[in-house]
């Protein structure tokens, strides 16, 4: 790698709240001058830019018109090359499920440097906005990062094989393939019965949850369009150290029929 190639800089903004920004990420964006940015990146982490650095929106949400990768890597490269200080800007954290191996192997290919700042990933920080320790040693001894909507011909998780492996599992993109998900794990043995956290929209102002069970999730989502996408899925024990879930208990044994829609969403 030649020293004086140019650097572009991957940088994780959070799940949300840009009080979330690593110190070093705030650093990378101030000293940007082009900022190709995420969907997923809330507006107000964009407040660290330059004033006169150039934005480009590139985000590729499921189901709706998105900027294909390889003209993403095309970008930042052609940008680096005329000079400018390139920083890609992604939510969460760049290396989980973000595409930013793809990215770092495209511009080392393209003879530039990388450099990769970590940022806080929606699947723990999302789980921890409501009071979820994803690796609560008392309910599961680790935890499992999966996606529920794996793409261009990506092998999807083998979900009987999670059904039985112990650890908590935390599903990012579940919501748009929830029946699939669901069908995969009770097929692998998991009891209808295993409670269910599902937090969108987290560190946000927008941020919903609910806590139910398997067996009841998938309608939970259909009768809450609030719980949309972007939204993190954490499925097993640990879930019962979920504040709501206590109070979904009580109310699930004073009226059977009605608690979970009552509660479920508090
Ligand atoms: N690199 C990101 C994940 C990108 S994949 C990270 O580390 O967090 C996009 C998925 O992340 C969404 O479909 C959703 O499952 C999850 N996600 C991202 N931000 C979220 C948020 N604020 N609340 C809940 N889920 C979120």
């Amino acid at each position: 790698m030649n020293p004086a190639a140019p650097t572009v800089t991957l940088v994780g903004a959070g799940p949300g709240d840009a009080e979330l920004l690593t110190v070093k990420a705030i650093k990378a964006l101030r000293r940007a001058t082009v900022a190709l940015v995420d969907d997923l990146v809330d507006p107000g982490v964009l407040r660290y830019l330059r004033r006169s650095a150039r934005i480009v929106h590139v985000g590729k949400r499921g189901g709706c018109v998105s900027t294909p990768q390889a003209f993403i890597h095309r970008l930042m490269v052609s940008e680096a090359q005329r000079g400018e200080r390139v920083v890609r800007l992604k939510g969460g954290d760049p290396f989980v499920f973000g595409r930013g191996g793809e990215e770092c192997d495209a511009l080392r290919a393209a003879g530039l440097q990388v450099e990769v700042v970590s940022g806080l990933t929606a699947g723990i920080a999302g789980p921890a906005a409501i009071g979820l320790p994803v690796t609560d040693r008392r309910h599961a001894p680790g935890v499992a990062l999966v996606t529920g909507h794996a793409r261009d011909g990506a092998p999807g998780p083998d979900w009987a094989a999670l059904a039985r492996c112990g650890l908590t599992l935390v599903v990012y993109m579940g919501v748009a393939r929830l029946q699939t998900l669901v069908d995969g794990l009770r097929a692998g043995g998991m009891a209808g019965e295993m409670p269910v956290a599902l937090v969108s929209a987290a560190h946000t102002a927008r941020q919903q949850h609910a806590v139910c069970t398997l067996a009841e999730v998938v309608d939970h989502v259909h009768r809450s369009p609030e719980l949309a996408s972007p939204a993190i899925l954490v499925i097993g024990e640990v879930v019962r150290v979920a504040p709501a879930w206590a109070d979904w208990q009580a109310a699930a044994r004073r009226a059977p029929q009605t608690a979970t829609q009552e509660w479920a969403f508090a």
